[in-house]
């Protein structure tokens, strides 16, 4: 079976990556060092839940302001708008 060419999964990002890489190097580089260990560690150790919370604010690390969103931005700091990439609140 072969699989159709897999893009960086940032938001809006086209470069293709090799299977088995979630990002292209730009934005994979652009992760703090900490996510990226955390993401790889919960990843290896199939700790899903660990692994979709990093996954979620990796995501809203690289799009801190998604286009399609119709939910207000909460606050902004000086020019960067405040994210909330953890601790959700349900
Ligand atoms: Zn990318």
């Amino acid at each position: 079976m072969t699989r159709a060419p897999v893009c960086c999964a940032a938001p809006r990002c086209r470069v293709h990556v090799a299977k088995g890489q979630w990002f292209c190097p730009d934005h994979w580089f652009s992760l703090s060092d900490r996510l990226r260990a955390a993401l790889g560690a919960t990843w290896r150790a199939r700790h899903v839940a660990a692994f979709q919370e990093l996954w979620t604010e990796a995501l809203t690390v690289l799009d801190p302001m998604p286009r399609r969103s119709t939910a207000p931005t909460i606050a902004f700091e000086g020019e960067q708008p405040v994210v909330y990439a953890s601790g959700r609140l349900l």
